[in-house]
């Protein structure tokens, strides 16, 4: 189906801007972004793949991976075709670089519209949704929809992302979206340019906005590439940033294996995982966690007061240890994250008791 675009502003000669992401496409009568899915029809935007889910699936939530947002639950997930980056190494890049546009192209996936969406999370009793495996600020309308109406259905909601949307596309959304996992592929400008067609500075900015402006939960993750993102300086550098921000947010430090157009890599090694954990601890971040590989340690979230263990991970077996969703049973500490359906607005208040109390980054 395709719907008038919420993003996006007249240019002159017939170009729109549309303004979900910090590309600020202008785009031509009859022409698509860089996103493929965002077109000038009519003399206006539009997204010409809303309801169009391609990739449908029930996962667990820490698949995402999400791991202080309601653990060892179901979350329904979707994506849809096209994205704004064309990251050598997706794993998805069956569905993000398609770019052929036929309405009545069995590629572009099939009808699901946002009602269906929460309808069947409501049958089948689960209680979040996803909206992940290609850049949901590329089919922003048909994300904004299903979160819109889950919140209505006290369904709770997540994007998975690049981390590149406008700040326009965030506040439309904030209302509506309770938690984002957003990629920090590299901490090098460059690196964003040449391998994955973006920048930065915009996903930093993003980051911060995030995290001290609104109350969206946020979790980064790194996928850690041999030899090109993974060195001790970018690492620190990478968890500097992140731990000035706040030391609750957490960071998955997961392992690549080769893929699309990034053959000529090994996958990470363990070893390397394990250095990038250590240097992010020691930079002081209190929820670390290596993924894509098997470290029933290091994917385990324990109590940064008494070092308890709470929640045990396993790959996606799961065993929550607290009797009080959130709370050490050891020492009472509070865990910030999104522990129960009502949870939402104390998801980081922990950390802002401890700016006022002036112990950040113990
Ligand atoms: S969402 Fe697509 S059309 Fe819009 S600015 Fe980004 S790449 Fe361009
Ligand atoms: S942002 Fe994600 S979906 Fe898009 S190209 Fe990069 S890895 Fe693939
Ligand atoms: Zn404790």
């Amino acid at each position: 189906m395709i719907k008038e675009a919420l993003l996006q502003r007249p240019l002159r000669r017939g170009y729109v801007q549309c303004t979900a992401c910090e590309h600020w496409c202008a785009i031509a009568p009859g022409e698509a972004g860089k996103c493929g899915v965002r077109r000038n029809l009519d003399g206006s935007l539009k997204l010409v793949i809303y309801g169009k889910a391609v990739a449908v699936n029930v996962d667990p939530v820490e698949k995402k991976p999400l791991f202080h947002f309601l653990p060892a639950q179901s979350i329904f997930s979707i994506g849809t075709v096209g994205c704004n980056f064309r990251c050598r190494f997706c794993q998805n890049w069956e569905i993000s670089q398609f770019r052929d546009f036929d309405p009545n192209d069995p590629r572009l996936g099939y009808d699901l519209p946002p009602e269906q969406v929460i309808a069947i999370c409501r049958q089948r009793g689960i209680p979040m949704v996803a909206l992940t495996y290609n850049e949901p600020a590329v089919f922003f309308e048909y994300a904004y929809d299903t979160c819109r109406l889950a919140h209505d259905a006290g369904i709770l909601t997540a994007f998975v992302s690049s981390g590149f949307e406008t700040k326009q596309a965030l506040d439309l959304i904030a209302p509506y979206l309770d938690a984002i996992n957003v990629d920090l592929k590299s901490f090098n400008d460059r690196f964003y340019r040449e391998i994955c067609g973006g920048r930065l500075q915009p996903v930093l900015r993003n980051i911060e906005y995030i995290w001290r402006e609104t109350d969206i939960w946020i979790e980064v993750t790194t996928l850690v590439i041999p030899g090109l993102n993974d060195s001790d300086a970018e690492l620190r550098d990478a968890a500097q940033f992140l731990v000035e921000i706040s030391p609750d947010i957490p960071w998955h430090l997961t392992a690549f294996h080769p893929n699309y157009r990034m053959l000529d890599r090994p996958s990470t090694p363990t070893s390397t995982l394990i250095r990038a954990y250590e240097i992010a601890q020691e930079a002081g971040l209190r929820y670390v966690y290596v993924g894509n590989v098997l470290d029933h340690t290091r994917e385990s979230t324990y109590c940064p007061i008494c070092g308890t263990l709470l929640i045990e991970r396993a790959g996606y077996r799961v065993r929550v240890l607290w009797s009080q969703p959130g709370v050490c049973h050891r020492c009472g500490y509070r865990i910030p994250g999104v522990w129960t359906s009502e949870d939402r607005a104390g998801a980081k208040s922990q950390t802002t008791q401890h700016r006022a109390s002036g112990d950040e980054g113990r």
